[in-house]
């Protein structure tokens, strides 16, 4: 009972006819008792909020004018109303949930009018293609089956699969990321980012130094599809986005099924979650009650290690390995745990090691860097917080753009180029998230001169800088440059590896953003393609990322110069 005046009133308003609604652009809202309505509620305080939160699809929280938008039935709008809540319709938005979706003139795939996005059956045949066009990086398999899939008698269902990438020719034990997404059905883009993700990195492969040794020496596992049966439901246009289980609000089939983010065990149900079925954050009857819950939870405890103690405030160990990623939308948002009340953050040092690779990754896609429940809202049972709570790995939700079904410029042009840079960072400091993301970036790699053929010495060069993080949200603590290494061909990570100073281009070491070089001998060096990798320390005694870059080695070339 955490809202009373709210609560008795549900019974009162079975007798409250619906009133008809205010314009006539609602047609198929009119027409329609099912149809859902956007709406902006003005809340009175934090408990308020709290509660709308838990029982609502809220979709943006404004704090200074104290108002969510929140797509709610009619039934809700008008318990809403009787309750004396202050609610405006948003119509532009009312009519967008309600509107069918339209292929655009010529298109022949991907979800009608959003031609950028492409649907279950075509996703699936891409990743398909990647594995058997890469078979040495990558596999694609199933983790267990969607709701529909795993009962009997009903429709047809799917696979829940993920595409595994990693160069299998490199064995030993990797570092991994997990990057999940369309966990609810609505939010086109994640699945879409996901995808490109995995066909960034496979065909880059041997191409891009980055790429190389980011599958060289890591596991990278992408859930693209995490609820494929509610995806099918928002391809035909509708807002779906819990599973489908048509056990749960057995008297309205439009919003049946349960909030597969609510649904995880780590703090299941701790008020931030609706209890009633046809809420569209429905938790579930039990914590893992949900077959792509379970799928999902079983894959991610069967990659990982447990880090850490089953207190909440026992932390992970500063060298604790491993990175998930939950892809939703929207908000323009990175969030760490932990969500699932108004108070708790996660213990520390992870609580400010969270929050410094969330300013890094936010400085990335520029997206507002926040604990999960700051801003937002709270959320019990999210995935976030099961993977970091569960496991002690460093854990993400990211909220791309600004709409479920975001145009196709906006994602193009902006949500992937930003995220898959995110991505790529993440998966560079998934060995130890909670320490290198401290440590400076190693920017604009050269080489020259390249091909190095007629000389065996060359020059690299690079920029190491401590600064590369969102600060809109707190001030990221950043130090000078104090030293820069690099490596050739043996990961600078490795035990034994011989590495070689890079040194300051104006002779001192003393700013946060330092240009950096060295001469680099190739003599005895084999022919053919090498890798060199390099990283910067700052003050406070932080290794960066690192970052690579090939040359070449012609010795067809220089080998008559040298011995001339
Ligand atoms: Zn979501």
């Amino acid at each position: 009972m955490r809202h009373p005046s709210f609560r008795p009133l549900l019974i009162l308003i079975a007798f409250i006819c619906l009133v008809s609604l205010p314009t006539s652009s609602l047609v198929s809202a009119q027409d329609d008792p099912q149809a859902p309505l956007v709406v902006d509620i003005q809340y009175t305080d934090l408990d308020d909020l709290a509660f709308f939160a838990a029982k609502f699809d809220v979709w943006e929280v404004d704090r200074k004018l104290n108002t969510i938008k929140a797509m709610i039935t009619q039934a809700d709008y008008q318990q809403l109303i009787a309750a004396g809540y202050h609610i405006e319709i948003d119509l532009p938005n009312t009519t967008l949930v309600n509107a069918p979706l339209k292929s655009l003139p010529g298109q022949r795939s991907g979800i009608s009018g959003y031609p950028c996005y492409r649907t279950v059956e075509e996703t699936y045949a891409a990743a398909e293609s990647i594995a058997a066009s890469y078979p040495e990086l990558a596999t694609w398999s199933s983790i267990g089956e969607s709701w529909e899939k795993e009962t009997p008698g009903g429709a047809e269902g799917y696979d829940l699969m993920v595409l595994k990438l990693t160069n299998s020719a490199i064995a030993g034990d990797k570092p991994k990321i997990f990057i999940m997404s369309a966990l609810h059905a609505r939010e086109l883009a994640t699945a879409e980012l996901n995808a490109r993700f995995a066909e960034y990195l496979a065909s880059n492969y041997g191409i891009d130094a980055d790429v190389t040794w980011l599958l060289d020496y890591h596991e990278i596992h992408l859930l693209l599809h995490a609820n494929p049966d509610g995806r099918k439901h928002a391809e035909g246009g509708s807002y779906w986005r819990k599973n489908t289980n048509d056990t749960y609000c057995v008297s309205n089939s439009n919003y049946r099924g349960a909030d597969l983010n609510r649904n995880f065990p780590f703090h299941w149900d701790s008020g931030y979650s609706s209890i009633l079925e046809c809420d569209e954050t429905y938790r579930g009857p039990n914590p893992l009650s949900e077959p792509e819950s379970i799928s999902i939870s079983d894959y991610v405890i069967a990659q990982f290690l447990d880090q850490r103690g089953d207190d909440d405030n026992d932390p992970a160990p500063d060298d604790a390995t491993g990175i998930f990623i939950d892809l939703h939308s929207f908000g323009d948002l990175v969030l760490w745990p932990y969500g699932f009340d108004n108070t708790s953050t996660a213990p520390e040092p992870n609580n400010t090691q969270l929050q410094t690779l969330g300013r890094k990754l936010a400085f990335f896609n520029d997206y507002s860097p926040e604990q999960a429940n700051f801003g937002y809202s709270p959320a019990s049972g999210a995935t976030d917080d099961f993977a970091y709570g569960t496991l002690g790995i460093a854990a993400y939700t990211f909220e791309l753009g600004t709409f479920f079904f975001q145009d196709c410029p906006t994602f193009t042009d902006t949500i992937l180029p930003d995220n898959l840079n995110a991505l790529i960072y993440a998966a560079k400091v998934a060995r130890t998230p909670y320490m290198t993301p401290s440590g400076p970036d190693a920017l604009d790699l050269a080489v020259s001169p390249y091909p190095v053929a007629f000389n065996p010495q060359f020059t690299l060069s690079a920029t190491i800088d401590d600064q590369k993080y969102q600060n809109s949200n707190g001030f990221e603590p950043t130090q000078v440059i104090t030293a820069a290494e690099y490596s050739i061909d043996q990961p600078l990570w490795e035990a034994g590896v011989t590495s070689f100073p890079l040194l300051p281009i104006d002779g001192v070491f003393d700013e946060k953003e330092e240009a950096v070089s060295a001469s680099v001998n190739t003599l005895g060096l084999s022919p053919g393609q090498h890798i060199l990798f390099v990283h910067g320390q700052d003050a406070s005694g932080n290794w960066g990322a690192v970052s690579a870059i090939f040359f070449r080695v012609d010795y067809a070339v220089y080998f008559p110069l040298v011995m001339h």
